[in-house]
């Protein structure tokens, strides 16, 4: 690296390391800062796909693997079909995400990157060091994406819940789906004491992604999960596909104050951030406005651990998976009283943290008596 002194240290190449790296060199502001983005792997697989809404068109639309304006919501008492106007559902695959982003970047003499693992970071006074086994790194601004689970399953201030799922992308012998329309979630499958869902998404009328997706504390069995999405083919009648690919996840859900762990040089981005919104695991969108506001922040050259993430929704996220990691079996009813009671726009803007509190309020009056008790149980807990 030479003498020169280093602007930013971004540690993961991964997705909230690249969108953070390509709005600080599409920014002019920072054209002469020098960028070191630190990587262990060759990031060019569809690991993950990754699906959000957005109104009209978006930076991300040249990029995009297929887009939905009609979805599905289903439980075992209620079926709804809503117009995502002025939404999209917009689905892009990692590997062409990663594909134009380390592109872009390799233009930039003014950016790094280095093939490495991370091993620790060391904040001191005004810099922080990343250590890794092709040596050591300093900067005044790290942006860390490496996520440590064991700080959310070291503590019991805050639940764990995980969003976890196994997908298939099959292929039928016959056109069998509906391609304009997405099944958001449909919880009209057993429970068996666990919040459950299909995720169901058309690429076109002979092939989809089909989801198998759990909100609970501990992963299953993977035969489980495959079973599940089985039975779902089957209950539809679509028993001859064959299975494209195959993925996995598990998302952290908790509102364990991530931030916290920032120093003045040294901030956690992404999943490791705190970025993942708890109540749903959807980490993509926040963390591109995350991001956009990050590099507004950053034109202020202010101590890093000064930079605002949190407001009243991490509260009311908070409630949410206190009582749904008490009533774990009863998830399907709580988001059957919000679908029911409130508009699927206004759901999306009270994830997106959009809503007034006169619509959360309203949100928050569509749970039954009971539900109601748990969420005032939950918040007396909080406060005393
Ligand atoms: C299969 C899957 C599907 C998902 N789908 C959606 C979705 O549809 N919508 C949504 O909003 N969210 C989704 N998510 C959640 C979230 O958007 C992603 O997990 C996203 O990748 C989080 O970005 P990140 O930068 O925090 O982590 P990552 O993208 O995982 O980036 C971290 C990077 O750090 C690197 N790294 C790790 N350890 C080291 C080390 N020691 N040294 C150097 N590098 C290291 C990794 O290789 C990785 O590239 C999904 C997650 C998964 C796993």
């Amino acid at each position: 690296m030479g003498n020169k002194e280093i602007d930013f240290i971004i540690c993961g190449g991964g997705i909230s390391g690249l969108l953070l790296l390509n709005a600080l060199n599409k920014d002019s502001f920072f054209k002469d800062h020098r960028i070191v983005l630190i990587e262990k792997e060759t990031k060019n697989t569809n690991d993950r796909t990754l699906c959000f809404w957005e109104q009209n068109s978006g930076s991300f639309d040249s990029l995009l693997y297929n887009k939905w304006s009609i979805a599905q919501f289903s439980s075992d008492e209620l079926k709804l079909e809503f117009d995502l106007s002025p939404y999209n559902y917009k689905m892009l695959r990692s590997k062409k995400f990663y594909a134009q982003y380390y592109a872009e970047l390799k233009k930039n003499k003014n950016i790094t990157l280095i093939k490495a693992e991370i091993k620790s970071f060391k904040s001191e006074d005004n810099s922080s060091i990343v250590h890794t086994d092709k040596g050591s790194f300093i900067s005044k601004f790290v942006f860390n994406s490496i996520f440590n689970p064991k700080i959310l399953y070291n503590q019991k201030k805050y639940p764990l819940l995980q969003q976890h799922f196994i997908g298939w992308f099959i292929n039928t012998t016959k056109a069998v789906f509906d391609p304009e329309k997405i099944l958001f979630m449909d919880f009209d499958i057993p429970q068996n004491d666990l919040t459950r869902f299909i995720y169901f998404l058309p690429i076109d009328s002979q092939n989809a992604l089909v989801e198998y997706t759990l909100f609970s504390e501990h992963l299953i069995n993977k035969v489980d999960y495959e079973n599940g999405i089985r039975d779902f083919l089957s209950s539809k009648g679509i028993l001859n596909y064959t299975i494209n690919e195959v993925e996995q996840g598990s998302i952290p859900m908790s509102c364990f104050p991530l931030e916290k762990l920032n120093t003045t040089s040294l901030m956690h981005i992404g999943t490791a951030g705190g970025w993942t919104k708890a109540s749903t695991g959807f980490t993509f969108m926040n963390t591109n406005r995350q991001v956009s506001r990050l590099v507004e922040f950053l034109k202020k050259d202010k101590p890093l651990n000064t930079f605002k993430t949190i407001s009243r929704y991490r509260f009311y996220d908070m409630l949410f998976i206190d009582v749904l990691s008490k009533h774990n079996g009863q998830g399907s009813k709580l988001f059957e009283r919000m679908f029911l009671k409130n508009s699927p726009l206004t759901i999306f803007r009270f994830i997106d943290e959009e809503t007034t509190f006169i619509e959360e309020l309203k949100i928050m009056s569509s749970f039954t008596f009971k539900q109601i008790g748990w969420f005032l149980k939950a918040l007396l807990s909080r406060l005393f």
